[in-house]
């Protein structure tokens, strides 16, 4: 959950970022996104040509394949560590293809382990990750676009609008920038994607660097702990049941009808929840996972035992997971997080009906790791 809110930037045009619903999933290609980056070749990037490349150099095509495991399996940070290949070759890559596209414009670490990093891109634009370390699970929360368009209104990432998609090696750094910071017995165990931006409207460029994360040469996760975090857009969801429904879909509802919906979330008012429960039961019925609902607490908002009777009766029988978030409050914003009675109040209304609810503790939240609330602050200072 990094940042975002609300702002009434809503580019009109197609071959943007903003990922409205008639684009839903974006496969217009034509958008502002990847121009920063498209001169580079980004040696993670399964479009980055790098087996043409070793062909046309006349290199076996096993090449490939040692370069990617010294990327993800042995961590190297340059093409001079890839001491195995000939200096020759080294130089090639280092002329044609780049491991690193971002520099860290700032690194913090909180006691309870968790640790923040804001990415500076090459056309200056900063994004946020974050790695998560809980029991064994090493989890990363990784950034999807520059900014977001949804405008959902209590949240820092999209306060300023979207800015632009990040391309498939941009969402891969952030993978690699994570994993080297921890030991070389640790791998990261699961990815969500819960940082700026929404996932589904630059589905294009998610989806490559997701198939690069789950496949055994590259970061090996499985794809049940690989979270796609949606504001719930269902042109975008049903083509993500048709493409590859093995992820662990999140649809973040943060209200049970129409009206506080709208208001929260304000691309809804195109949308409405029945059309997002009906894409999310599609792609229930393809994955045969169970769903996650989001629900962001706001204190006096959408707080109240009504609010919960309303969660209810929307989920109906589903067998679905409620992910109760405590709103981090975002500097300049009215909302306020929930009072604890109001916090138990709520949850108890959903266990008494049978309903599962886990409620995300706060983590990092010294080191603003709900994300875009960094980049914001950081954007603020310069
Ligand atoms: N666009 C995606 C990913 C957003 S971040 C989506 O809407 O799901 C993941 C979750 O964090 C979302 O449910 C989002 O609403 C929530 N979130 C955003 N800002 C927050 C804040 N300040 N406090 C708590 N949760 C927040």
């Amino acid at each position: 959950m990094m940042g975002d809110m609300p702002t009434a930037i809503y580019p009109a045009d197609s071959g943007d970022a903003s990922g409205g619903e008639n684009r839903g999933g974006d496969r217009s290609g034509g958008d502002t996104a990847a121009l920063a980056a498209a001169d580079v070749r980004h040696i993670v990037d399964p479009g980055g040509g790098l087996d043409e490349w070793l062909a046309q150099r006349r290199q076996p095509a096993w090449r490939a394949k040692a370069i990617r495991r010294w990327l993800f399996g042995r961590r190297a940070a340059s093409f001079a560590d890839m001491t195995d290949l000939s200096k020759d070759l080294r130089s090639l890559l280092e002329a044609d293809f780049r491991i690193w596209t971002t520099a860290i414009a700032r690194h913090s670490r909180a006691d309870d382990g968790t640790e923040k990093l804001l990415l500076e891109l090459r056309d200056g634009q900063r994004i946020e990750c974050v790695l998560l370390r809980d029991g064994d699970r090493r989890t990363v929360c990784i950034s999807s676009q520059v900014g977001c368009a949804m405008g959902c209104v209590f949240c820092a990432s999209g306060l300023d609008g979207v800015i632009r998609n990040l391309t498939t090696g941009e969402i891969l750094e952030q993978l690699l920038r994570l994993q080297l910071l921890l030991p070389a017995e640790e791998r990261i165990s699961h990815i969500v994607v819960m940082g700026m931006g929404e996932p589904l409207a630059n589905l294009d460029r998610l989806l490559p660097a997701l198939a690069v994360a789950q496949d055994p040469e590259g970061f090996g996760i499985s794809q049940r702990r690989i979270t796609v975090s949606t504001v719930g857009l269902p042109q975008a969801i049903d083509r993500l049941t048709a493409e590859n429904p093995g992820y662990h879909l999140a649809v973040s509802l943060h209200a049970a009808e129409d009206q506080l919906r709208t208001r929260l979330v304000p691309v809804n008012k195109a949308i409405g929840l029945a059309e997002v429960m009906a894409a999310a039961d599609r792609y229930w019925e393809a994955s045969g996972r169970r769903l996650t609902f989001e629900y962001v607490l706001l204190g006096g908002v959408n707080d109240a035992p009504e609010d919960a009777q309303r969660l209810v009766r929307l989920l109906g029988r589903r067998a679905a997971l409620v992910n109760v978030i405590p709103y981090n409050t975002v500097a300049g914003l009215p909302w306020r997080e929930p009072s604890p009675g109001s916090q138990e109040r709520f949850l108890e209304v959903l266990r008494h009906a049978g309903v599962n609810v886990q409620v995300r503790r706060r983590k990092g939240a010294r080191i603003d790791a709900a994300c875009g609330q960094l980049r914001r602050l950081d954007a603020q200072a310069r």
